[in-house]
């Protein structure tokens, strides 16, 4: 394989995978391990809405300052100690591991390797010289097309396990709010999880197309009959 394909490979594992040093199967302070029993609890609850609970394997908790969380290509999430501080409630909690779930669920890290590794040879059998991956344009599409996805699917998990879908936009409206505020703990959390406008309309959209498609659901009535949610929704499907 040539140098250039390999650098962008390591490139890219920094991208899918920030702070690759995994939570520690043995050893955790009892804290630690009473904070990842609880992590668990919430995602056992949550992994029976998935569509593939099989790829759910492991629960890390990490300790460590960053408002951080991600899923590996081995199947295991692992929240940061700084997101499980910063989230103000369970339902918040529910939100993070709900989005990472889904990721597992949809097999995206997979994917992600699979175009990458694809879209180096492509630009390498044309001759062109690829500086990073990471921002190239095909890598950032497929990107946000399972960013989108993640929340989306997170979205429903948590909120059949009887969480409260209603603070996600909140949660993420919050996590803007930080960056905007020079926290640095949050940087690497949002360099794969860019807050945007669009990510925040997209989660009032979802709340008003779920109540649509599944009326059983909880917080419905209050959902429908909420004018900013029901506005957005309507701007948005009139586009
Ligand atoms: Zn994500």
């Amino acid at each position: 394989m040539k140098k250039t394909a390999v650098f962008i490979m390591m490139v890219l594992a920094l991208c899918i995978f920030p702070g690759t040093s995994f939570a520690k199967q043995q050893g955790d302070s009892p804290e630690i391990e009473a904070l990842r029993k609880h992590v668990e609890q919430i995602a056992f609850k949550l992994r029976d809405q998935m569509s593939r609970p099989d790829k759910l394997r492991n629960v890390h908790v990490q300790k460590g300052p960053d408002i951080n969380a991600f899923a590996d290509n081995k199947g295991d999430i692992t929240i940061f100690t700084g997101m499980i501080d910063f989230v103000r409630n369970e339902d918040e909690l529910a939100t993070v591991i709900g989005h990472e779930l889904a990721h597992l669920s949809a097999q995206h890290i997979k994917r992600s390797i699979g175009t990458s590794i694809l879209a180096t040879v492509a630009q390498e059998a044309i001759g062109g010289t690829l500086g990073n991956l990471a921002g190239s344009a095909l890598f950032t599409k497929q990107s946000r097309k399972h960013e989108r996805e993640a929340d989306r699917l997170g979205m429903l998990y948590m909120w059949r396990a009887g969480y409260d879908p209603r603070l996600i936009w909140k949660f993420w409206t919050d996590m803007d709010k930080q960056m905007k505020a020079g926290n640095s703990k949050i940087e690497k959390f949002l360099s794969t999880h860019p807050v945007h406008s669009e990510r925040i309309e997209n989660f009032k959209v979802l709340l008003v197309r779920y109540c649509k498609e599944f009326p059983e659901l909880n917080y419905c009535p209050g959902i429908m009959g909420n004018e900013d949610l029901i506005r957005t929704f309507n701007e948005f499907e009139a586009r």
